[in-house]
């Protein structure tokens, strides 16, 4: 639980993978469907942000979404707190060692490239936000699939939060 809680808050942003499956699982999708299926992960409200927010608000937090004004435009923003949350999805932002993180065998280099870009990005937005005196809480899809691991992250995330008041 403890290391589930500290691993959230930036810089020890790495988190014990989950054991993988084999990196040669065919790609499930044809290319149109994977398309459409990246465009729905990378919008905005998905589940997994719905369910964050959701979470924090029960719990009394009060907060911004998608704060373009800040680096990466954090998907949370608890001024109060002076904190923010992002909520990766796992393909999208590359989650190192991840079962949701397969890249399609189509166009594979395509995608490397991309999610390397991604993940520059995520590299980079993080050290502005650090520097500017935020606190950066990432949570991973996968850390909110299973209800069992979905419950001890997101009390994880609120503890951290709580703590460094
Ligand atoms: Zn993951």
């Amino acid at each position: 639980m403890l290391s589930t809680c500290c691993s959230l808050l930036y810089p020890a942003i790495v988190l014990t993978p989950i054991p993988c499956y084999p990196k040669s699982m065919a790609d499930r999708f044809t290319p149109t469907q994977r398309s459409s299926l990246m465009r729905s992960i990378k919008g905005r409200d998905t589940k997994a942000e719905l369910l964050v927010r959701r979470f924090l608000f029960r719990k009394g937090f009060r907060f911004r979404t998608n704060d373009r004004r800040l680096a990466g435009s954090p998907d949370i923003v608890l001024p109060k707190y002076r904190s923010v949350v992002f909520v990766n999805g796992c393909f999208w932002h590359g989650h190192k060692g991840c079962p949701l993180f397969v890249l399609p065998k189509t166009n594979a280099q395509f995608w490397k490239d991309k999610i390397e870009k991604n993940k520059a990005r995520d590299v980079k937005n993080i050290s502005t936000l650090v520097s500017e005196g935020w606190r950066v809480f990432v949570v991973w899809e996968c850390e909110l699939s299973k209800r069992s691991i979905r419950e001890a992250t997101l009390e994880g995330l609120v503890s951290e939060i709580w703590a460094l008041e």
